[in-house]
């Protein structure tokens, strides 16, 4: 309760947030949902048109691809906590700036604070290298960096490719669902991949 009252705080503020020039272009700052005491939390990199439409997290035909991942490997959404480095939807899907990223990453920094989790996905370039460079585990070249297991203190992070990446080319499928089979077992702390761990 504790923690859901610290969540809930921190999206009112990221609602009023003018703090880069994304809200400026965004109809509405989409904050993180799902479990507060989640052991597992996905990192997105932002909201795409459906999902700032809508309100919610992966929607749409990513929200397509992220459901059927779950169900792979039985987590429901309820399960989870789901959030995005940027809050607020970014132009045309371009990448974010550093501008954007510094700006925001604050809101990232305090959710993972508030939930505590065990096990961080970050999906897609972005998040990963967000998340590498604020805990100092920048070690790996970025094309090393998917499927690696990292170890930050109590948690754990996976970097893990976006499910949007399905959509432009489906080939990355089978990788992709093959990455999220180990979830389950890295999130109970079973720790049986020493091939894949970087401290
Ligand atoms: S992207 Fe983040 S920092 Fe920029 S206005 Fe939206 S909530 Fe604020």
């Amino acid at each position: 309760m504790r923690k859901q009252r610290a969540l809930g705080h921190l999206c009112r503020h990221i609602k009023a947030c003018c703090h880069c020039s994304l809200h400026e272009s965004t109809a509405q700052a989409l904050c993180g949902e799902g479990n507060a005491d989640a052991s597992l939390f996905f990192i997105a990199q932002a909201p795409g048109e459906t999902e700032e439409k809508v309100g919610h997290m992966f929607m749409g035909p990513t929200g397509r691809v992220v459901d059927q991942l779950f169900q792979s490997v039985h987590l429901s959404r309820e399960e989870v906590y789901m959030t995005n480095l940027i809050k607020c939807r970014l132009p045309g899907n371009r990448k974010p700036k550093m501008v954007e990223i510094e700006s925001c990453g604050f809101y990232l920094d305090r959710e993972i604070e508030i939930v505590k989790p065990r096990l961080l996905v970050p999906m897609g370039y972005c998040a990963t290298r967000y998340l590498l460079e604020r805990y100092g585990l920048t070690h790996t070249p970025a094309k090393e960096q998917i499927g690696r297991l990292y170890v930050s203190g109590s948690f754990l992070i996976y970097p893990v490719r976006h499910p949007s990446a399905l959509l432009h080319n489906p080939s990355l499928r089978e990788e992709l669902f093959r990455d999220f089979e180990r979830i389950p077992h890295l999130c109970g702390g079973a720790l049986n991949l020493p091939d894949h761990i970087s401290h």
